[in-house]
C-alpha cells in the first residue's frame, strides 16, 4: 500500500508500533453548509488565472467545480510537471496549484524548477497533496511552496487560500518584489 512500519522498543518500559499509509487518492470532498459569499474580488473586472498540475481528472474536477463559482478566476490545467512547466512560462498565471505526486517529475522538482526561471519565480505555489503528515507539509514550506494544503479538500480553506494567495501575487506584481513564503499552512 506504499506505507511504512516501524516499532521503538524499550527493555522494561514497553514498545511503540507505528504504521503511516498513504491516502487514497481518491477525490474527496468535505461538505460545507456554509455558502460560498461573494467576495470583493468577484465585484471586479479583473481575471486572474490558476494553473492547476494535477494527475487524477476527478481531483481536477473538483477543483472545476469549485473555481466555477469564482468568475473572476480563469482555470488552466496540466496533467503532468513537464506540461506544467511549459504552460506556466507560456502563460505567466497569477498562482499555481501543485499535486505533489505527478508522473514524471513531482511536484516538489516542478516548484524547484519554476522557482529557478525568472519568468516564473515570483509565482506563488500551493501545495495540494494527499501526503497530510505534518513532516510532509513542513518539507512542502521548506521546498517554498507559499501554502501547503491536504486532500480532502476543505471548500472555506480553499477558497480562502485562493483569495490570500492571489492577493499576495498582485501584491508582488506591484511592488516587483518577491515576498517570502509565511511557514505554517494550518492555525
Ligand atoms: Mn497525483
Amino acid at each position: 500500500m506504499g506505507g511504512t512500519i516501524g516499532v521503538e522498543s524499550v527493555s522494561g518500559t514497553g514498545s511503540r508500533f507505528w504504521i503511516e499509509l498513504s491516502r487514497m487518492n481518491a477525490p474527496q470532498l468535505v461538505a460545507s453548509d456554509e455558502p460560498l459569499g461573494l467576495t470583493a474580488q468577484q465585484t471586479s473586472n479583473q481575471v486572474r488565472t490558476l494553473l492547476y498540475v494535477e494527475d487524477n481528472p476527478a481531483n481536477l474536477m473538483l477543483v472545476e467545480d469549485l473555481i466555477a463559482r469564482r468568475p473572476d478566476i480563469r482555470l488552466l490545467s496540466a496533467r503532468d510537471g513537464t506540461l506544467g512547466i511549459k504552460l506556466a512560462m507560456k502563460v505567466v498565471p497569477d498562482m499555481i496549484l501543485m499535486d505533489i505526486n505527478l508522473p514524471g517529475i513531482n511536484g516538489v522538482k516542478v516548484l524547484e524548477i519554476l522557482a529557478k526561471d525568472p519568468t516564473t519565480s515570483h509565482i506563488p505555489v500551493v501545495a495540494l497533496s494527499a501526503n497530510a503528515m505534518p513532516r510532509d507539509i513542513e518539507k512542502g514550506l521548506e521546498a517554498g511552496f507559499f501554502r501547503y494544503l491536504t486532500k480532502p479538500i476543505r471548500v472555506n480553506e480553499f477558497m480562502d487560500t485562493l483569495d490570500l494567495t492571489l492577493q499576495v501575487a498582485q501584491a508582488r506584481a506591484a511592488s516587483g518584489k518577491r515576498i517570502k513564503p509565511v511557514h505554517g499552512s494550518k492555525e
